[in-house]
């Protein structure tokens, strides 16, 4: 499959040169350029599969002849050995064999390594690029800004592989202590992945990375390569899993219609859950919450794009006031807001919502969601009051509550255990470096780790 560009669709590219450089020319954001098309019969097969040969198979779809399926397979299989359940509050793990009356379910992506969802997107691209590197014997830096999860995930996928420097950018004081613990400690600050702590806010460190793509001089000279979801490589693997998993409730509950709701900021996520749809994955609506950041909420409602700028939330990893996917979404959809508003439905809370959400459902279920979950699964509860009809409900988990220790405890005013892998970080001794936001002290910053 090629990729072209949102901006100008008479430029395209490959696979590799699509998740090297990417950005088009231009500054487009790259999109696959036809989507794959199953049977019934065919969707059933793959639903049926484990979910890394499951992935293996897509993935086919989306690269290009630098990979065999053999080195998709080892690829998916090596990046996707944990657990995706379908919860119930009540602790009941979706098994289609068996013939369970459930209505609601939790996607719980958390159960990767960094323990959030990012770890699906981030373990691929990084597989897939150090597979092309070994190929090709090029380097890159990697340059990613993050609202929290991001970094930890590709630090953590990129950690000592041969040809690659990794390059964290994170708001200072603007990520949970668990997360910056876990970003500022990868590779116990010894390897090739770096924590820098931006004086501003996430949207500033994204526009830092954008400035630094922009600057083309600056970008070759350090072969930059970007691992935030305007790289299509990041959005691609976060199909899968919807496709996957719609599946599994398919052959549960065949005649239910289903939706997904995603907690939501840069929308990768979401573009992720819409390319699923459009492969066959029988998903009938989409629910987006968004916290009080919320231009995409907005739109839904108004037929109105309004960038701004972010304002601080519990839920920070969705402090996103211009989602870099918002084009994709557009142009999925061929620019027809009409489309785009009969497929998703949306709506946005306050922290004060939040808190109270994830106090009442930890009370009445003892089930404890993340600050995002919550928001996530506040929005399918407003979306489902408006619906009579029964229909299969799926909130997607997006971080463990434990990442966020601080702000759940506080809220259940309970304490909430460690995992193991969390306790083991939380002993190492963190190291980061200090820039303002701004694109000179990058450079500046780069070129130092260059000599
Ligand atoms: C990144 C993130 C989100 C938002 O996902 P997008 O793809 O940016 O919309 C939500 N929840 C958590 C925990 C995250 O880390």
């Amino acid at each position: 499959m090629r990729y072209y560009s949102h901006l100008d669709n008479t430029i395209n590219a490959a696979f590799k040169e699509a998740l090297l450089a990417s950005l088009a020319p231009g500054g487009g954001l790259w999109m696959p350029e036809t989507l794959p098309q199953f049977t019934q019969d065919e969707l059933a097969r793959l639903g049926g599969m484990d979910f890394a040969d499951c992935a293996a198979e897509l993935a086919a779809y989306f690269t290009d002849d630098n990979f065999t399926k053999t080195d998709l397979t080892s690829i998916c299989r090596d990046a996707y050995n944990f657990d995706i359940p379908l919860k119930s509050f009540d602790g009941y793990i979706l098994d289609p064999a068996l013939e369970e009356p459930r209505s609601e379910f939790m996607l719980e992506l958390f159960h990767g390594p960094t323990l959030a969802f990012k770890d699906f997107a981030a373990r691929f691209m990084g597989r897939a690029a150090s597979h092309i590197m070994n190929q090709t014997e090029e380097r890159r830096r990697i340059l990613v800004a993050t609202s929290g999860d991001t970094g930890g995930a590709i630090g953590d996928s990129f950690l000592h592989q041969d040809g690659i420097d990794v390059f964290i950018l994170f708001p200072d004081g603007g990520v949970s202590p668990v997360q910056q613990q876990q970003l500022t400690t990868i590779g116990h600050g010894l390897s090739n992945v770096h924590a820098i702590a931006v004086k501003g806010s996430f949207d500033d460190c994204q526009q830092l990375v954008k400035d630094a793509f922009s600057d083309k001089r600056l970008s070759q000279k350090h072969k930059l390569m970007s691992a935030n979801s305007i790289n299509v490589g990041r959005v691609i693997p976060q199909s899968f899993y919807y496709f996957w998993t719609s599946l599994k409730l398919k052959a549960a509950y065949f005649d239910k219609k289903i939706v997904y709701s995603i907690p939501s900021g840069n929308l990768g996520n979401l573009t992720g859950g819409l390319i699923a749809r459009k492969m066959g994955a029988p998903i009938d609506r989409f629910v987006i919450g968004n916290n009080i950041n919320n231009p995409f909420v907005d739109y839904l409602k108004t037929a109105k794009y309004t960038p701004r700028p972010s304002v601080p939330t519990l839920s920070n990893a969705m402090d996103i006031g211009r989602p870099n996917n918002f084009p994709r979404i557009l142009s999925l959809f061929n620019n027809d807001y009409q489309a785009v508003e009969n497929l998703c439905w949306g709506a946005s809370f306050s922290d004060e919502d939040t808190e109270r959400h994830l106090r009442k459902i930890h009370a009445e279920t003892g089930y404890i969601m993340c600050p995002h979950t919550a928001v996530g699964h506040l929005a399918m509860n407003s979306f489902a009051e408006g619906i009579e009809e029964d229909f299969i409900k799926v909130t997607v988990a997006t971080a463990h509550p434990a990442k966020f220790k601080e702000s759940v405890e506080r809220i259940i005013r309970e304490s909430i255990p460690m995992p193991t892998a969390l306790q083991d970080i939380m002993t190492r001794t963190p190291k980061l470096e200090n820039i303002g936001p701004d694109l000179s002290e990058l450079t500046a910053l780069l070129d130092a780790h260059n000599s």
